[in-house]
């Protein structure tokens, strides 16, 4: 066989092993939600990119690989200038990788405990230029981004991002479509999760995008603020009454709610997760008038 024709073989057999190699890493996907108004998919994360006529604005930059590849896909469909960088909230998963959009005209924005714990805490991405305390309107050709703090719910400075002229409302960690909270909630404020859930129904929108998981209508948050509802109230109602976390486990069934997925595994888990933040942020077991739960 001649040598052109071995190294043909080569170069046709390349591409299988590269496709086994790359069967675990991370896909990307840019989907179009609203006019304008794009999805960014990075495996099980989401984030958000608003096309205006001459400038674009995206929410979380989530690491260095999935920047990368967004800032290529950008430049490949629109070949605009990056004018506002918003971060979610504090945590490094959704907010690193924003080196990739640094420029002289970029605006890097965030609420004002998320800028101040990304400074303290020495997180390794670009520190806001501008911060806001309690509401923030970002403008893009006339039509606003509105974030707003609802207190605290996830990590630091966690808002809502209302995209008020196309009604759709993005949220990451805090508020879920289709799925279970994560695990035993690491870093969560249930009473706030339940409070900035009822506060971003009071708006008006018509189409919410999680930082995780799926995107629904109104039904599909109203589903999941019951399932944390029901959840907290089970948790807090079977403390009062000593019961401990293992009874509390296998006695709070929730499967009203046993669509959403992950139920199976987390559903304890999410009921280890309350008991925890009640016994720690409000001192439930040391109550006066709660019932030993080792007497039970
Ligand atoms: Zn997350």
């Amino acid at each position: 066989m001649p040598r052109t024709s071995l190294a043909l073989i080569a170069i046709a057999l390349a591409p299988i092993q590269l496709a086994s190699a790359q069967a675990d890493e991370t896909t990307y996907a840019l989907e179009e939600v609203k006019p304008d108004l794009y999805r960014f998919v990075a495996g099980s994360y989401r984030s958000m990119v608003w096309v205006g006529d001459e400038e674009i604005l995206l929410i979380d930059t989530l690491n260095t690989e999935a920047a990368t590849w967004l800032k290529k896909e950008l430049d490949r469909q629109f070949a605009l200038p990056v004018r506002y960088v918003v971060y979610s909230h504090n945590h490094h998963d959704h907010a690193y990788g924003a080196e990739v959009f640094d420029a002289p005209n970029t605006v890097f924005v965030a609420h004002e405990m998320a800028a101040e714990n990304l400074a303290m805490s020495g997180a390794q991405t670009i520190l806001p230029d501008i911060t806001f305390e309690d509401e923030l309107a970002l403008k893009l050709d006339g039509e606003t981004l509105r974030l707003r703090y609802h207190g605290p719910n996830n990590g630091y400075g966690s808002v809502s991002m209302h995209f008020e002229d196309q009604d759709v409302m993005f949220v990451v960690d805090w508020a879920l479509i289709g799925r279970m909270p994560y695990e035993d909630m690491k870093g969560y404020d249930i009473e706030g999760m339940i409070r900035s859930t009822k506060d971003i129904l009071k708006l008006d929108w018509d189409m919410f995008v999680g930082g995780h998981a799926d995107i629904g209508g109104r039904e599909g948050v109203e589903h999941y603020l019951g399932y944390i509802t029901q959840l907290y109230d089970g948790v807090r109602n079977g403390m009062i009454a000593g019961q401990s976390l293992e009874t509390l486990q296998g006695e709070l069934r929730l499967d009203a709610y046993s669509d959403l997925r992950n139920y199976e595994d987390w559903r304890a888990q999410n009921i280890a997760g309350v008991y925890r933040i009640l016994e720690d942020r409000s001192y439930m077991l040391m109550r006066p008038e709660v019932v030993d739960p080792t007497t039970e």
